[in-house]
């Protein structure tokens, strides 16, 4: 039997939306008759969530559950989703709900006419802080103009992509993997479905300030230079201004009587441009880890196990 639809649900303390995650996600499944599997990825949860899942695979032949060794974040979680997908499309969708699991029919009837990746766009967003809302929407437009990738504004990682879509990213090398940036990257027909984003069923968001601002460094580093260059473009106002300023003391000294006063203005100059350099500094170490971090060539993602009833029981990878 040759599954049409692989669904991957990166999950991560979310015991409280599981089951009615995997009710509705069932239900709509069901509802498109034909083939599929839903690949649960725990992703080092610490609560109830894997005893749950693994409670699904014991009933339902279509649940895969991968469980890691630890919590290694979203974006892992989802690469080693796809790279367990077996359908000819594989679907990404949130634990929580709030990409709502009715959408995927639309999505699947967009892959039908032979778009190979049907991306949910974000076109309101339910019960999430105005900081979130704003800060996402000044990061997906920052992003964007930053780089040459056509990286669609306000789409997460709600999506359907063609099998081949799918393995063009997988073969991807990198380790610090942007998914919704690579599938851009990779090209094939892309479309649209437009969604409201849904209020977080239950419990609370798994990405605190922290994880956003090293989601977004993530994104940064992998799509786009410009911050390097950076350093070039404000060094070179930095010298101008200050050439020019050395006219104006040149003049002084020759022409006015006027005594050069203000070590303060002196001061103000010495700790903005040594606060630029150590910003810049910093945005070259940003890089710096992150090709360290490629070069020591760690997995991604470690599996503790993977259970489902397809694959007999239990089986260590
Ligand atoms: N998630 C994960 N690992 C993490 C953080 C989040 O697998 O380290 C999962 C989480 O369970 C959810 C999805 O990623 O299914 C999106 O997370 P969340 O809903 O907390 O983010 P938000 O919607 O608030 O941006
Ligand atoms: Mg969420």
């Amino acid at each position: 039997m040759e599954l049409v639809y692989s669904v991957i649900i990166p999950a991560y303390n979310e015991q409280e939306v599981i089951v009615e995650s995997y009710n509705r996600l069932s239900s709509v499944m069901r509802g498109m008759d034909e083939p599929y599997e839903l690949i649960f990825v725990n992703d080092g949860s610490r609560d109830a969530t894997a005893f749950i899942i693994a409670g699904f695979c014991e009933n339902d032949p279509a649940v895969v559950l991968l469980n890691f060794s630890r919590n290694f974040g979203h974006m892992p979680a989802i690469s080693a989703g796809m790279a367990h997908a077996r359908g000819k499309s594989v679907i990404v969708i949130d634990a929580d709900l709030q990409d709502p699991p009715e959408v995927l029919p639309l999505m699947a009837a967009k892959w039908k006419e032979g778009y190979d990746v049907v991306y949910g766009k974000r076109s309101k967003r339910k019960g999430e802080s105005v900081f979130k809302k704003v800060t996402a929407k000044v990061f997906y437009r920052l992003l964007r103009s930053m780089t040459n990738v056509d990286l669609p504004l306000d789409a997460g990682e709600f999506r359907l992509i063609d099998r081949r879509v799918c393995d063009a990213v997988n073969a991807l090398p990198e380790k610090n993997r942007y998914i919704r940036g690579l599938v851009s990257w990779v090209g094939f027909k892309q479309i649209a479905v437009e969604y409201e984003r849904q209020e977080r069923f239950a419990g609370v968001t798994k990405y605190p300030l922290r994880k956003m601002i090293s989601f977004a460094m993530d994104a940064i580093t992998a799509f786009s230079y410009k911050p390097l260059k950076l350093a070039t473009s404000l060094g070179f106002l930095f010298s101008l201004g200050g050439f020019a300023y050395m006219l104006v003391i040149i003049f002084q000294a020759l022409f006015t009587d006027r005594t050069i006063t203000g070590w303060a203005s002196t001061l103000v100059v010495i700790l903005m441009s040594q606060g630029i350099v150590l910003m810049i500094l910093g945005m070259m170490g940003e890089y710096l880890g992150r090709i360290y971090e490629e070069m020591k060539n760690r997995p991604s993602y470690i599996i503790r196990e993977i259970i489902s009833k397809q694959t007999s029981d239990a089986k260590i990878p």
